[in-house]
Formats: structure tokens, sequence, C-alpha cells
């Protein structure tokens, strides 16, 4: 396939999935039909995006494997009947041949285990669950990884909002660029990174959830950089968007310390940077661990080589490493 075709394909698939949890979002969350700590509308469009997308990829490409966030096995079993039946529903709004059994399949298909050598997609079908649920922003997040870099990088951010509307979608290769479109669209635009060098006008954004990173040692950090602007908190991998096109200089991850001194230290996921990472570099800024390190993504399903995420718009950069 050529590189051409291979990009709007993967562009169709991601717009078709926001297309799924776009509907589930306004039909169950908007509609206040979600009792708090039900995380069942979040599960149905989370297996229905990880199936579409895996069925779609098989398709197209049969002999690339898929490492996906979810599993099937929330599935199986007499007593997940009705959210099954749900899954399926949802499936079937893009793909109306599914059956429970094809959706199984495909489910079960995103089972690679990534490394070192090899290429293959990873997804993550919504990341940011908790701000789906919470009605606010998260992100359908696809790439393809080769030999341990991300070749290509998708990320549908459905709540986006600009002056064309709500919802985008980024995408990068490498080596040719980034460029974003209303989710849906063709009117693709090249992306910039922002070219504020002054430490004291960026702007950061970070986790919405607290529990997440350690907002106290990036508000400390942000004070000794004399930065000004409150953090943007923001769900997802949508903070990679935001660094991209220039809306933000920083994406900040500074993990949390770990609540024992037995508790192991928790490796970010590939499916949670993959598609993220490379916007930013493609965009012109520069993407690496806490301690300056790239990310390296030939380690498994985790960033086991890495601490923590630092994204900039590269003029930043080294300012922000020595600051940490
Ligand atoms: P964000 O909104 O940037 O925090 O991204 C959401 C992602 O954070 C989810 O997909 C999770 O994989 C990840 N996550 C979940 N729990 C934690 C945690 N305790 N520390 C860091 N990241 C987490
Ligand atoms: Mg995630």
């Amino acid at each position: 396939m050529s590189q051409r075709t291979d990009l709007a394909l993967l562009t169709d698939v991601v717009n078709a999935a926001c297309r799924i949890t776009r509907r589930v979002q306004s039909d169950l969350i908007g509609a206040r039909r979600v009792k708090k700590g039900d995380r069942s509308p979040v599960t149905v469009a989370d297996l229905a995006v990880q199936a579409l997308v895996s069925h779609r990829l098989a398709e197209a490409f049969p002999d690339v494997p898929l490492m996906g966030e979810e599993d099937a096995s929330v599935l199986r079993g007499d007593e997940r009947a009705a959210i099954r039946a749900q899954v399926v529903q949802r499936v079937r709004a893009e793909w109306p041949e599914a059956t429970e059994e094809s959706v199984l399949a495909a489910l079960d298909r995103a089972d690679h285990r990534g490394g070192r050598t090899g290429s293959f997609f990873c997804l993550d079908p919504i990341d940011g669950t908790a701000g789906f649920l919470r009605d606010m922003h998260y992100a359908v997040a696809l790439a393809r990884i080769t030999d341990g870099r991300v070749v290509r990088g998708l990320l549908g951010c459905p709540r986006i909002e600009h002056e064309f509307g709500e919802g985008v979608v980024f995408r990068a290769t490498l080596n040719g660029g980034c460029e974003r479109a209303p989710v849906g669209s063709d009117d693709w635009t090249a992306v910039r990174v922002s070219d504020r060098d002054d430490t004291a006008d960026a702007r950061i954004c970070e986790s919405w959830e607290k529990q997440h990173t350690d907002q106290g040692r990036s508000s400390a950090l942000a004070d000794r950089l004399g930065i000004r602007a409150e953090p943007v908190r923001i769900d997802s991998q949508a903070k990679y968007g935001l660094v991209a096109e220039g809306s933000a200089e920083l994406y900040l991850r500074i993990p949390r310390p770990p609540q024992t001194p037995d508790t192991p230290v928790r490796h970010e996921c590939l499916w949670d940077h993959a598609a993220g990472a490379i916007l930013i570099q493609e965009a012109g800024g520069r993407v690496s661990d806490l301690d300056g390190r790239p990310l390296d993504f030939g380690t498994g399903t985790r960033l086991s080589a890495n601490r923590g995420v630092l994204g900039s718009n590269r003029h930043l950069h080294d300012a922000v490493l020595r600051a940490l």
C-alpha cells in the first residue's frame, strides 16, 4: 500500500472511531443516563472502538499485529450478555456485518506485546476514560511503531474546541510533519509548535486527574521557572496535540512518588504516548523523559526505560530539564 492510501485509511478508521465515541458520550453521558461510578458506557465505547479498529486494520494490514489497551475478557460469560450486546450494537453503526463472534475475535487479535524489532500498531481506543465519563476530554490514539520508533501517529480529540468547531484529528508521519483537521473532514492544515522562548511565557498542560501526576512538583517547577499562566489541565493525549499546534509550550508528566517504599515505580503504557509523542516531534518540538532520554517504544507494553514525560516546543526543553 502506498504511504498516501495507508494514511488515508488510518484517518478513516480514526474518524469512524470518533463517531462511535461521540454517540456514546452524548447518548449516555451527556444525557445523564449514567449513575456516578458506573463505568459501563466507557467500557462499551472502549471495546466497540477497539473491535472496529482491529477489524479494519486486519483487513488492510493482515500481517501487522496490534497492541490494544483492552481485552475481551470483560465481555465473556452469560452474565455479560447485556454489555456484549451493547458493544456489538455500537460497532454495527460502522461495521454493519459485525456479530458477537467477529467482535470478540477482533478484540482478541489486539494482543501484541511489542518489542525491539518488527512493526506493529498500538491503540488506546479511549485515552482519558475519566474525562470521557465526566463529559469532558478524551482521545482515540493510534500509532504505528517500527523497530522501537513511532513512525506514524493519529490522535482523534473529539472534544477539543477550535474556531472551526468541536473535534480535531491530528496526524503525523516520521519526517513528514504534523497536521490537523476537523473530525470527519479532509481539510488538513500543517501545525507547528509555538516559538515562545522565554520560560516565563510558557503554558504548561498536565493531567486533569490529580492522582495521575505530581501536581505539587509541577507547580513548584512552574514557580522556579517564573511561569505566570495557570496550568491547562486536560485529560488524555490531547495535551500532545495542544503543544504540537502551539496552544501550549509544555506537557509535563511527573510521576507521583510511590505510596510506600515497596510500591513499584509505575512506568507509562505505550498506548498512552505513542500517537501523541510523534505529533510534537513532527511539529518541531521535542519529547523526552524527565532525565532527557528519548522515549523508547521498543520495551514491550510499558515505557520501562523511561521516567515521566516532558514534551515541549523545543526552545524551552533544556531549561525545564535543568529546573527539574
Ligand atoms: P491523563 O489524562 O494524561 O492522565 O491520561 C490518562 C491516562 O493516564 C490513562 O490512559 C492511564 O493509562 C494513565 N494513568 C492511569 N492511572 C495513572 C496513574 N496512577 N499515574 C499515571 N498515569 C495513570
Ligand atoms: Mg490511556
